[in-house]
């Protein structure tokens, strides 16, 4: 944990080349806190785009989350690069199995990647890199499917990311330091997915995909009480800066009221769901009432109906990743469909 700089300098810079446009091309200090920095790559609305937490220290970095592929990993190197210089990575917390927050591991070798027991159990449940690729090459982009891959992944060279595999794994509770800075990874899952983690370093919470700013979150596992404790958990730590896995850096007030959201959520399916309707009605319904206004990817609730609907069915199969991205692109293709024939005529959304 006391390592040096390495000097792979020119390395790092080399393999910023093919970074995506628009990508932040410093990292952010956590204000009032030292050695953290963020890559925060401000695209909350789209998918894939996670933040990472630099933890460094004394020549020694740990990363919370890797990027998606290899060009934005590249991009976030050089970032560092630029920031801080090379310190070796030594750690990397990887808060949930989701590509978007680990597929980019590989390009930091000799790492140890860290991750839940849990999150390793369920190996089917996550599409692989293959996968990706095939639907975004192998589907039309006429079709609901095809149409919102191309848009919401089609920035990711899927044929550069890399499944990592962890070299520890714990249950409940893990401890490391980087040089002088103490890291506490909680389990907290499952939650978003099936093995959570949130890291806590001092009075900042790396919160991963349990809780999103700015937009909708998604959520495979839940089912949504699950989210609203792993959510609590974060409160109970007393934090001052709490990093989402998605969107900008917020404090207890903001997660506080994400809670709220959440907890609306839940009543509002179980409701719709206690009324017999299907997950796609109850998606309309509650899209025609504009239950909360001003949050951006409304698709994504599709995810959090499954999620509620598969539980309150006492559905204990494992969920099915990519049909959910289905139905959540068909909605928003019929969204799409909807505008583009009605633009500035007070749309309202489409019933079916
Ligand atoms: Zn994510």
């Amino acid at each position: 944990m006391s390592s040096r700089v390495t000097g792979n300098t020119g390395e790092w810079a080399m393999l910023g080349q093919n970074a995506p446009m628009d990508l932040p091309t410093q990292l952010s200090p956590i204000p009032g806190a030292d050695g953290l920095f963020l890559w925060h790559p401000r695209h909350a609305g789209a998918w894939g785009y996670a933040n990472c937490l630099w933890i460094v220290s004394e020549g020694t970095a740990a990363l919370i989350d890797t990027p998606y592929d290899g060009p934005t990993t590249r991009a976030m190197l050089a970032a560092a690069e630029a920031t801080f210089g090379s310190p070796r990575v030594a750690i990397i917390a990887t808060t949930h199995s989701n590509g978007d927050h680990s597929w980019g591991s590989y390009l930091l070798p000799g790492a140890d990647v860290i991750a839940t027991h849990a999150s390793q159990a369920h190996p089917g449940m996550e599409p692989t890199p293959q996968d990706m690729q095939a639907l975004l090459s192998r589907t039309s982009p006429d079709e609901p499917l095809g149409w919102y891959m191309r848009r919401h992944f089609g920035s990711f060279d899927f044929a550069s990311a890399r499944m990592t595999h962890p070299t520890i794994t714990f249950s409940e509770r893990y401890d490391f330091a980087v040089g002088n800075i103490e890291v506490e990874l909680h389990e907290v899952g499952p939650a978003h997915h099936a093995g959570d983690l949130i890291a806590r370093i001092g009075d900042v919470v790396c919160a991963g995909d349990v809780f999103f700013s700015e937009h909708h979150p998604c959520h495979w596992t839940g089912p949504l009480q699950k989210v609203v404790q792993a959510c609590e958990r974060i409160l109970d730590l007393n934090p001052r800066i709490i990093i989402p896995g998605h969107g900008r850096c917020t404090g207890p007030q903001e997660l506080s009221a994400h809670i709220e959201y959440l907890r609306t959520a839940q009543r509002e399916i179980r409701d719709r769901f206690e009324a017999e309707l299907s997950a796609a009605e109850a998606m309309d319904d509650i899209t025609q009432r504009n239950l909360f206004p001003g949050l951006g990817s409304p698709e994504r609730f599709i995810s959090l109906i499954a999620v509620e609907y598969r539980h309150l069915r006492g559905d204990a199969t494992e969920p099915d990743l990519v049909k959910i991205t289905e139905h959540t692109a068909q909605w928003a293709f019929n969204q799409h469909v909807y505008l583009n024939r009605n633009t500035g005529n007070g749309i309202t959304p489409l019933s079916h």
